[in-house]
């Protein structure tokens, strides 16, 4: 897959995104990263990409030429326009769901804001959806971006080892993840429960089943209503509510 970055801050996100996981993947060729600097496409002498806001107020706005112009430069590059994405805290909660969507796509573009946004006009030109990474506000796109770019790649084949690494992860199908277990057995006194240790494969998957419901109720309650229940397990959960009153 590849994901184009147009910023401020080219080096800061590939240094970020060029470590561990996603770092190997890239070097294997499965995922192509390209930044691009904003700043390199102004039409003045000083490379100022920003400007006052018209009507007044505090801070400054991005402008709406550099942005056009880097943007049609990788669609000049590719032949075609990748989808946009400008990253704000007025678009939609990145969820999963949408993280997988997103990586069935070819190719995504991330727009990174700065300083009070950028100007309207070029996200009406250009943008194709706007995204959230939570109800606050940071001081630049560029987290938001590489959080999006982190979250869709690890979903695109040969990045993580298996795909069970992330189908059974929390949020995948709507529930947490069950608690997680390395050696040693007994750490400060605490003892990692028998049954990982029983070596009885059909347990274990019963166990990991049941506290990943019991997780789920515990801390997001609201993501069962989307969950995949069998009716053992509603009846299971229903137990366990009236006992929690
Ligand atoms: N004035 C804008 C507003 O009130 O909606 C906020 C601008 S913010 C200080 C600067 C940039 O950071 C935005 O253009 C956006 O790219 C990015 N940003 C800030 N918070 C974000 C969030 N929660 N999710 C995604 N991007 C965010």
């Amino acid at each position: 897959m590849r994901i184009d970055f147009l910023t401020l801050f080219p080096d800061s996100c590939n240094a970020v995104l060029g470590e561990s996981i996603i770092g190997r993947a890239r070097e294997r060729g499965i995922l192509d990263f390209h930044f691009h600097q904003i700043r390199d496409y102004t039409e003045n002498r000083q490379k100022q990409v920003d400007d006052y806001p018209y009507g007044g107020g505090m801070g400054m706005v991005m402008n709406a030429q550099p942005i056009a112009d880097c943007y049609r430069a990788v669609c000049d590059e590719l032949g075609h326009r990748p989808h946009l994405i400008y990253l704000s805290p007025q678009g939609k909660t990145l969820t999963q769901q949408r993280a997988r969507e997103l990586a069935a796509l070819p190719e995504i573009c991330l727009l990174c804001g700065h300083y009070e946004g950028v100007d309207e006009r070029v996200l009406e030109a250009f943008v194709d959806e706007q995204i959230s990474i939570g109800d606050y506000v940071l001081t630049g796109g560029e987290l938001p971006a590489m959080v999006l770019a982190d979250c869709v790649s690890r979903m695109i084949p040969g990045v993580l080892s298996d795909e069970v690494c992330f189908t059974e992860e929390s949020h995948f199908s709507s529930l947490l993840e069950y608690p997680q277990y390395t050696r040693p057995a007994v750490w400060e006194g605490r003892e990692v429960p028998p049954v990982l240790l029983s070596g009885h494969h059909e347990n274990i998957t019963k166990w990991r089943r049941e506290q990943s419901l019991l997780r789920t109720l515990k801390h997001r309650p609201d993501l069962l209503e989307h969950a995949e229940l069998t009716p053992k397990e509603q009846v299971f959960l229903e137990e366990q509510r009236r006992h929690n009153d």
